[in-house]
């Protein structure tokens, strides 16, 4: 949470808080002043209270009847009265179960709902707290609901299907207030649901998380009927101290916890072991039945004092709300308002506007610089904490709220998960996307100046003035020799077909290569080596293709495929299926790939394995070789400058200034970067250029064969002049110019890819992509006409090189190129 504050919240309450001028204070005029000594009135008069109460009163285990037995169990009941009070609600309707906090409250409804003969079907609402989501896992099915999906439901289109559920009990679940962007959610669903939906067996009890909610608004529970069927809820949230909760029940569905089968001391009347198993339940009140063991006797007396102290300070929640709501205003505004010397905004906020919204006091936000990349959550925390703000980071317990805010698809959160991302990991920024959020929460203690001085924090620490500059400079172009990026392909499996990425699609680039290209490969299952069209040229036939939507590589073959072979198969994007689905066993096992020892993880399951054997007639399976591996699960690049690509000093002689003097070839290990790679052969990034290909393809025509696509050289990037200069004089550029570029700079903001040498080649490059089929072509000719030392080359191996002192952009973070991008070479 938040900003020095006060009760409620993530921190406790006796944070430095500034004195505040009486004026700042239009609801709590004369209610609050606060002290520079680190405590506040607040908590001073509490402690002192709680202190008296302990040392001239003698409370004893309830159990018994001493003295101090009575007194404790005396004094319960009252406080148990008073929290009734609080929330208007009436002992008739009600009873009060004292729990640890609010998950164990939640936890006592699963453990009940679970118990039911048939079971219970779970419904949660997609911004619950991680505590409401775990009770999926009791549940007989469960499902996750956004706003629009409670609403067809309370109209009458249940979120289950009919024969899913068939009499069972359902509980649904949500937060009355969101503790991720403090957006709050209509408090009248529970009472639409009971009379909407079901009664009898097949009842729908609802579940309000209050927790976040009643930190800084008041809960009335006065109309029975409109009344959740149990409210969890946290006193530490509300009043900073004790550490207790409680799970407010409705009488009216009571009957809920007869199933619970477990039963703890002091929630029986009489029980029998030995030669007989058998128990009677406390009957009067159910609090009596639910509440196990002792009770924490002194947490409950300190509550007492609590509510005494809360409300002679506060007056009211309806105080603490209209503070609250006035302070989360400024704060939303004063975030807002921050701008870059460029004009853009420093933050980007999640949380709703306030002002135009019954949002709760809590802004969601995070931080970005002028260039568009994002703040770390870690930094940003740590540099908080040494300003003397308490706020939170992350992913804040709440993983479908932060997932919706931050457009995480379900299988990127697994890829972070499996890329190392933990809850707490102070690698935050994952593939360009923040992994959580900055929470700021106010509370009843919070001040004008503490907002104040936080947009100021935020402000002095991630405001750019001047815009720092990203791009590295570009050489000058002209503009009729202007080339652009035309295509790009990626080979999700290795020496299959390709994915074509879309033309409005930024394309993820690595250093290992182009984002998922050649990270599965086939292998055969006798000898583990990585099967190649080489060989079996109907592998090109083998279409993957990337559905980011669903999370899946969807995998289709478009030969003939086997009767009894499905049309399709998938298996997930996330880098490590077991982790999430233990059934899709993966076993790590050596393969080779070029004959390189490597170890890869294959696929168990027998659909898969059926699908690939069965459309090749080889067996095999298939394996993943995720970026990140160490040891055999890495390959290196293999990929260096030919002799041909060396301007020879008799041929073209260096006479100072007349051209710049190319980079000589690595001649010694010793001067070879290690460059990693996936299952690629060689390198990175595979680059072709049209003007290459057009050149090829009329030696090819001259001979009297047939044009070949750009396919058939299996590149990554495609290179040629943009589509509206072609054919104009004098806008054709030079074949084979790529042998001699050094580097290449593509997109406007310049990512630098460094030319690794040229690519030589086999006879794959004869199998038609399209048909599977073999022809002569363009092999023949290409070793007549770009054969050097005996070998034929075509094409270009890069790699990504990103540049270490240029500021820190969007595009640094996520370095991506398009279809379209101009693509700058360097000689
Ligand atoms: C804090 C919170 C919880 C969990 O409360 P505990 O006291 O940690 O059990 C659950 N839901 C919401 C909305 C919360 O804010």
């Amino acid at each position: 949470m938040a900003i020095p504050k006060a009760p409620a919240g993530d921190v406790g309450y006796n944070t430095a808080v500034e004195s505040v001028r009486d004026e700042e204070y239009p609801m709590m005029k004369g209610s609050i002043y606060l002290d520079h000594a680190g405590t506040t009135p607040y908590s001073k008069s509490l402690m002192d209270r709680f202190a008296q109460d302990m040392t001239s009163n003698l409370f004893g285990n309830p159990h018994s009847f001493s003295a101090s037995s009575q007194l404790s169990t005396s004094r319960i009941e009252d406080v148990r009265l008073r929290v009734l009070q609080f929330f208007n609600a009436d002992p008739d309707d009600f009873d009060v179960v004292f729990v640890a906090n609010a998950t164990a409250g939640i936890k006592l409804v699963a453990d009940a709902m679970r118990s039911l003969p048939d079971g219970f079907d779970y419904a949660y609402h997609q911004m619950s707290h991680t505590s409401l989501v775990g009770i999926r896992e009791e549940a007989r099915n469960s499902v996750c609901l956004d706003d629009g999906q409670v609403e067809d439901w309370l109209a009458g289109t249940g979120p289950f299907s009919a024969g899913d559920t068939a009499g069972r009990t359902t509980l649904f679940a949500y937060p009355g207030q969101s503790n991720m962007d403090g957006q709050r959610f209509p408090l009248r669903w529970a009472g639409q649901l009971r009379r909407n939906c079901g009664s009898g067996a097949n009842r729908t009890y609802t579940l309000l998380d209050a927790a976040a909610l009643v930190c800084s608004s008041p809960l009335d529970l006065s109309c029975v009927d409109t009344a959740p069927d149990f409210t969890a809820l946290s006193f530490y949230k509300i009043f900073g101290f004790p550490d207790l909760g409680a799970l407010l029940v409705r009488r009216g569905a009571e009957g809920v916890f007869a199933s619970r089968r477990y039963f703890g001391g002091g929630t029986v009347d009489m029980v029998v072991c030995l030669k007989e198993q058998w128990h009677a339940p406390k009957t009067q009140f159910l609090h009596e039945c639910l509440e196990d063991g002792t009770l924490p006797i002194h947490s409950i007396i300190a509550l007492d004092a609590a509510m005494d102290i809360h409300g002679k300070l506060f007056g009211s929640m309806l105080n603490v709300a209209a503070h609250t709501s006035f302070l989360s205003k400024r704060l939303f505004t004063g975030l807002g308002a921050l701008r870059h010397g460029n004009g853009e905004p420093v933050c980007t906020l999640y949380s709703l506007d306030p002002s135009s919204s019954t949002n709760g006091p809590v802004i969601a936000f995070n931080i970005r610089n002028s260039l568009g990349a994002w703040a770390s959550l870690a930094e940003f925390e740590k540099l908080a904490t040494l300003k003397g703000f308490h706020i939170r980071t992350g992913g804040v317990c709440n993983p479908g709220g932060i997932a919706s805010a931050l457009g995480l698809e379900p299988w990127e959160v697994k890829q972070n998960f499996t890329s190392g991302f933990r809850c707490g990991s102070e690698n935050d920024i994952m593939a360009g996307k923040p992994t959580g959020v900055i929470r700021a929460s106010l509370g009843a203690m919070s001040t004008i100046s503490d907002v104040d001085s936080f947009v100021d924090f935020v402000g002095e620490f991630y405001r750019d003035e001047s815009v720092p500059s990203g791009r590295p400079e570009l050489a000058p172009q002209d503009e009729n020799s202007q080339l652009c990026v035309r295509g790009i392909f990626v080979y999700p499996i290795k020496s299959c077909g390709g994915f074509e990425v879309p033309k409005d699609v930024d394309w993820e680039v690595k250093l290992e290569g182009l984002a998922w290209d050649r990270e599965w490969c086939l292998v055969h299952q006798g000898s583990g080596q990585a099967l190649s069209q080489k060989r079996h040229p109907q592998m090109a036939l083998i279409r993957p293709s990337l559905d980011f939507e669903r999370g899946r590589l969807r995998i289709t073959y478009a030969g003939h495929i086997p009767r009894q072979l499905p049309r399709e198969i998938t298996v997930p994007l996330s880098m490590n299926p077991t982790v999430f689905q233990p059934l899709v066993s993966l076993h790590s096992r050596s393969s080779r790939v070029c004959g390189e020892e490597i170890l890869a993880q294959t696929y168990a399951a027998p659909e898969v394995t059926e699908f690939f054997t069965g459309v090749l007639g080889v067996p095999c399976v298939l394996a993943r070789f995720p970026p990140g591996g160490q040891g055999k699960s890495m390959r290196h690049s293999k990929a260096h400058l030919q002799k041909h690509q060396v301007p020879q000093p008799s041929i073209r002689p260096r006479v100072p200034g007349s051209f710049p003097v190319p980079p000589s070839p690595p001649d010694s290990d010793s001067e070879r970067v290690e460059r990693r790679i996936l299952l690629s052969n060689e390198s990175p990034i595979l680059a072709i250029s049209l003007a290459s290909l057009n050149e090829l393809n009329k030696e090819i025509e001259k001979i009297g064969g047939s044009q070949v696509s750009p396919a058939a050289f299996r590149a990554n990037v495609v290179i040629g002049c943009p589509p509206s200069a072609r054919g104009l004089p004098g806008t054709q550029h030079t074949p084979y110019a790529e042998d001699s570029w050094s580097r290449l700079c593509i997109g406007d903001v310049g990512l630098e890819f460094t030319m690794l040498g040229s690519c030589r080649r086999c006879h794959m490059v004869c199998i038609n992509q399209e048909t599977a089929e073999k022809s002569e072509e363009p092999f023949v000719t290409l070793s007549k006409t770009r054969r050097f030392d005996g070998k034929v080359f075509f094409g270009t191996h890069m790699c990504y090189a990103p540049s270490a002192h240029a500021a820190v952009t969007k595009e640094a973070q996520f370095p991506t190129i398009r279809v379209g991008d101009v693509a700058a070479p360097s000689w």
